[in-house]
């Protein structure tokens, strides 16, 4: 008896295929990411030929979150975590708790997240994480059990040398402790370096919370000074005020700046002779966002995009610079502090009227570095002062801005491109020099 041959191998092999669950409609975030790679491809030479695996997450899991709810009913939620790229190291990268997280979208936040690791030269690869779910609406309790549940679903693919979780949006230091212990009583031994963004009292690392807002202004000023615009009375629009905006709002209005109006999920406020940045984060605390904010007057939610402005700061969620705003944009540079916030169609719009874009792979890349820190301080067991950090910090994010500057002067490409190349060559590199297994 003889068996016949297999048909599949070469008729299945299409080199652009995407992943069989995605029709190409409903591509979402992860449809901007092919778009970005599509476009620096004509630049990485001989690694082009490895550009596929750019294109296609190592391995994504989606696992199920049951958890019992306060009024004795069960509840389940889905939960996802994407490996993107484990070429240069570990998974790294956030976790985020929103009722609109899809695979798409935790696929291109994971993508992205291996760019910007590569982008500031940290040994990780990229990774990325979700639960759908709202977690206003739940309990303490209730937030707890989805965490614990859900870390100990995804703790057979996570690990400090194989893929370390962090704060993302609505996810925060008492959720990374909860993931740490989870993970910890699993596996029978304490493991701090399983996540970062943890509370200083469990292996958390001194300026982790403000690392984002940081890097964001840091870059703001090298940024600002290429196009010879001066901090001292720019005015700031800042859409979202959590950990990110807020902070970065803080640093730039220190600096000289004037915080002119800011959006968040609850509303848009704006004040031209300046919002006070301490008194508004302290409303923020009180009342869970800006609308409502007295020294202030209320804009319609549209109106934000075409404030009279110098610095636009996006740090809130993906897809909100479009074509549908991008034409109205006032300021002369924008800092993408939120992963992913331009669509490639609103990038064209935006160079073509030369305003200067610092992409998130690598404006927002400090957060990522301080994890990257904490990591380094639990497994040596030894922790820095806060000065050394944000020395190192400033250092990092600093020298990575002026190499992609030279990129994007060389090859007379943007700056989201420019980081692309200087990320996707290092990715490239190692993954050509690992080899294919087997
Ligand atoms: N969620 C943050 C980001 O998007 C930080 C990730 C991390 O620290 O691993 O960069």
């Amino acid at each position: 008896m003889s068996l016949s041959t297999p048909s599949h191998p070469a008729a299945a092999f299409t080199p652009n295929s995407l992943p069989s669950f995605l029709q190409a409609d409903q591509l979402g975030p992860w449809g901007t990411y092919l778009q970005q790679v599509d476009r620096v491809t004509p630049y990485l030479g001989t690694l082009s030929r490895w550009v596929e695996t750019l294109k296609r997450p190592k391995r994504m899991l989606i696992v199920d979150v049951p958890i019992h709810m306060d009024n004795g009913t069960v509840a389940h939620f889905e939960g996802y975590r994407v490996q993107h790229n484990t070429s240069r190291g570990p998974g790294k990268g956030g976790v985020r708790f929103h009722q609109d997280v899809t695979l798409s979208e935790v696929m291109a936040l994971s993508a992205w997240m291996s760019v910007k690791n590569a982008a500031v030269n940290l040994p990780f690869g990229g990774a990325k994480g979700g639960v759908r779910v709202n977690p206003k609406l739940l309990s303490l309790g209730e937030l707890e059990r989805v965490t614990r549940r859900y870390t100990s679903e995804i703790g057979v693919i996570i690990g400090p040398t194989k893929d370390i979780p962090a704060p993302d949006v609505n996810t925060d230091e008492r959720i990374m402790a909860w993931m740490m212990d989870t993970y910890s009583m699993n596996e029978g031994s304490t493991a701090t370096g399983v996540v970062t963004g943890k509370p200083i009292a469990l292996g958390g690392s001194l300026g982790r919370r403000e690392a984002t807002g940081r890097g964001v202004y840091t870059v703001g000023v090298e940024a600002a000074q290429k196009i010879g615009l001066s901090l001292t009375g720019a005015k700031l629009a800042v859409q979202g005020f959590g950990n990110v905006g807020s902070v970065a709002a803080q640093l730039f209005v220190q600096a000289g700046a004037t915080l002119v109006a800011v959006q968040d999920h609850s509303g848009t406020v704006f004040n031209g002779a300046g919002l006070d940045v301490a008194a508004l984060q302290a409303y923020v605390q009180a009342h869970g966002g800006v609308a409502g904010f007295a020294a202030a007057q209320a804009l319609d939610p549209d109106v934000f995009w075409e404030v009279d402005c110098d610095v636009l700061i996006p740090a809130a969620l993906e897809g909100q610079i479009t074509v549908h705003n991008a034409a109205r944009i006032q300021a002369r540079l924008l800092i993408e502090g939120a992963n992913g916030p331009t669509t490639p169609e609103a990038d064209d719009i935006l160079a073509e009227r030369q305003i200067l874009v610092v992409p998130d792979v690598i404006a927002n890349a400090g957060g990522v570095t301080v994890s990257y820190f904490e990591w380094v301080q639990d497994f040596s067991s030894f922790f820095w002062t806060e000065a050394d950090i944000n020395a190192r910090l400033v250092r990092i994010m600093r020298e990575a801005f002026e190499g992609i500057w030279e990129v994007a002067q060389t090859h007379r490409v943007s700056l989201r491109t420019a980081t692309f190349i200087v990320a996707c060559t290092r990715i490239l590199q190692a993954r050509e020099l690992r080899g294919l297994y087997p």
